[in-house]
């Protein structure tokens, strides 16, 4: 018996160690905490626009979710679930009943459990928000606008209430506006050269916090432009002397002709689409005052150019000159068109070594191939200020100034902004618009 009271001695000393052993894993191991929510979009404003809510709770798996919104002590559910199969994760969308709510302030209660012992671990989130179904409504301020193709023009306008962004609308392209001082906004938006005039239906845009998007069209004239067609040769001289630079761009081209067809499509492409990053690297307010000077010299392209590219006698390739190109002597200093900012200054692939000036609200200027750079990114220039010398960077067969003007990013033709009564006309009256309110 001695023997057997020994074995039953010792099982229960293991036994207790088990329990204590397990009691100890379960005080710290057990899962003590409730489901992680996140309701997205985070915004204080919501509209009839759908929700969603993320749900996690890695432990013990996720048991049930109930959404109630609470407006004026009325409570409405929004959602009731269930989850037998404790998934770790889930995604619900919801949207609100307009039928439930009113216009103004109102709770949104979350509560979820997870699957732990006794009934699960809840979590619950009370979020104060405000519904809001009514889009900002515009008001313009600015008169009739009148718009060339390859041009800009900037509208003044109000809105009836403040928008997370808002701007003008051509066809897939955003043109942002500026809130100025006075309360109103200013856009400067151009009539891309590569939009139809029959496709070209500028709208204004304004959506709020709620997401509630508002639109408004205004009065404008537009006429079509009419583009030179030129003809580019293009020779081994050229493809020896200007493509080695290229060569860590395109670095799975194999001859000369390869680089320079690569270079003029996708790089062309990609230094194009990046000049959009640049034109949101702008001040909210013009930095500038009067015409743009031209760079003195003899005019070699115009902006809008229809450039056919042609190697021994075959056309290789089509593309668009989007600026203009003045050339005069070797290395001439090439200056600041107007008051501005330095927003780049470097190797910007066809365009060599380049210098963009901001000179706010979307608006920049852009100087291409310089043999040298005599500013750095972040400088304030004054109008005529030399920020480098002329020379046949990047995409270039001699010496030249490529000089481009941007209006978010979209290259639009220079010639009106070198225009003092242009300037006066669509600019300046513009702006007074803006302040005045009409
Ligand atoms: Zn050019």
């Amino acid at each position: 018996m001695a023997h057997g009271n020994r074995i039953v001695r010792k099982l229960y000393l293991v036994l207790s160690i088990a329990i204590i052993g397990s009691g100890v894993f379960f005080f710290f191991f057990r899962d003590k905490e409730g489901p992680a929510l996140k309701v997205s979009p985070e915004s204080p404003s919501v509209s009839l626009r759908p929700l969603t809510v993320e749900l996690k709770d890695e432990k013990s798996g996720l048991r049930s979710l109930q959404i109630v919104l609470i407006q004026k002590e009325k409570e409405s559910s929004v959602i009731t679930r269930q989850y037998p199969d404790r998934p770790r994760q889930v995604s619900e969308n919801f949207a609100l009943d307009p039928s439930m709510l009113t216009e103004g302030a109102f709770t949104l209660r979350l509560k979820a459990k997870d699957g732990a012992f006794l009934g699960g671990n809840a979590s619950e989130v009370e979020l104060p928000l405000t519904f809001d179904k009514t889009p900002p409504v515009p008001t313009v301020l600015s008169r009739t606008h009148n718009m060339r193709q390859g041009g800009s023009a900037l509208i003044a306008y109000s809105l009836s209430e403040k928008p997370s962004r808002t701007g003008v609308k051509v066809g897939n392209r955003e043109f942002p506006a500026y809130r100025q001082p006075s309360g109103n906004y200013l856009c400067l938006f151009a009539y891309p050269h590569d939009v139809e005039r029959a496709d070209f239906q500028p709208m204004i845009f304004a959506e709020d916090l709620a997401g509630n998007l508002g639109e408004g069209g205004f009065y404008f004239h537009a006429r079509s432009g009419r583009y030179r067609h030129d003809r580019l040769n293009i020779s081994d001289q050229f493809l020896n002397a200007k493509m080695p630079q290229f060569r860590n761009e395109v670095p799975e081209a194999q001859t000369p002709l390869d680089i320079f067809l690569m270079v003029n499509r996708k790089l062309r492409e990609k230094n194009e689409g990046d000049l959009h990053r640049h034109g949101a690297n702008t001040a909210t307010s013009f930095l500038f005052d009067g015409a743009f000077v031209r760079q003195p010299g003899k005019t070699m392209a115009t902006f809008g150019d229809r450039r056919s590219y042609f190697y021994q006698g075959k056309q290789i390739d089509n593309q668009i000159h989007l600026g203009v190109d003045i050339a005069s002597f070797v290395q001439s200093p090439i200056k600041a068109a107007n008051a501005g900012r330095v927003i780049f200054a470097g190797f910007y692939g066809i365009y060599g070594e380049c210098v963009i000036v901001d000179h706010g609200l979307g608006l920049q200027s852009l100087y291409g191939h310089l043999s040298r750079i005599d500013v750095g990114e972040g400088q304030e220039v004054a109008r005529d200020a030399v920020i480098g010398l002329s020379g046949a960077t990047g995409m270039a067969g001699g010496d030249h100034l490529h000089f481009g003007i941007l209006v978010s990013g979209v290259p639009v033709d220079p010639i009106e902004w070198w225009d003092p009564n242009w300037i006066k006309n669509n600019v300046e009256d513009r702006l007074a618009d803006a302040v005045s309110g009409q």
